[in-house]
C-alpha cells in the first residue's frame, strides 16, 4: 500500500491487531520514505451484491431465488441438487464488482446447466426468455439433439 502522505510505495506493517471483537483488523503502517505512520482497517464487505433488473430496478442478490430457478429447471432430471446448491451459494463469490444484471445471471446459469443436463438447460433458457422467437428455441433444441453447440 502506498503512503497517503508522500505516495511512496515502500510502507511496512509495524503493528497488526484484531479490533471490533475480531471482526476487523487494524494495522499500523510506516512509510520507509517519509517515516510517517498511518492506520488501515480490514473488514468484511457486508454490502450485498446488487442485481440490476431489466426494468432498471435494483435488488439484493438472493441465492435462494437462483437455486429455486435451477431446481425447477432440473425437476425429474438426473441432476444432483448438491451441485445446484453449490453453484447458487458460491455464485456471489464469482462476481466481480458490486452489481450484476439479471441477464448476466441468467447467462451464467444457462452455461452451467448446459454442462449438466440439456433438458434442464432448455427449460431454464425458455423461462428466462433468452430465445427471442420460437424458431430460435427450436434451433437450439435441434443443436442439442445433434450434439453440437
Ligand atoms: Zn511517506
Amino acid at each position: 500500500m502506498k503512503c497517503p502522505y508522500c505516495g511512496a510505495a515502500d510502507t511496512r506493517v509495524v503493528d497488526s491487531r484484531p479490533v471490533d471483537g475480531g471482526l476487523a483488523i487494524r494495522r499500523r503502517r510506516e512509510c520507509g520514505a517519509c517515516g510517517r505512520r498511518f492506520t488501515t482497517y480490514e473488514r468484511p464487505q457486508l454490502e450485498p451484491l446488487m442485481v440490476v433488473k431489466r426494468s432498471g430496478r435494483r435488488e439484493a442478490f438472493n441465492p435462494d431465488k437462483l437455486l429455486r430457478g435451477l431446481l425447477l429447471a432440473c425437476e425429474k432430471r438426473p441432476v444432483d441438487p448438491e451441485q445446484l446448491k453449490k453453484f447458487a451459494y458460491t455464485f456471489e463469490d464469482r462476481v466481480e464488482g458490486p452489481e450484476i444484471t439479471s441477464e448476466e445471471i441468467g447467462r451464467r446459469a444457462m452455461a452451467f446447466l448446459k454442462t449438466l443436463d440439456p433438458v434442464a438447460y432448455i427449460r431454464f433458457a425458455s423461462v428466462y426468455r433468452e430465445f427471442d422467437s420460437v424458431e430460435r428455441f427450436i434451433e437450439e433444441i435441434r443443436a442439442l439433439e445433434e450434439g453440437g453447440e
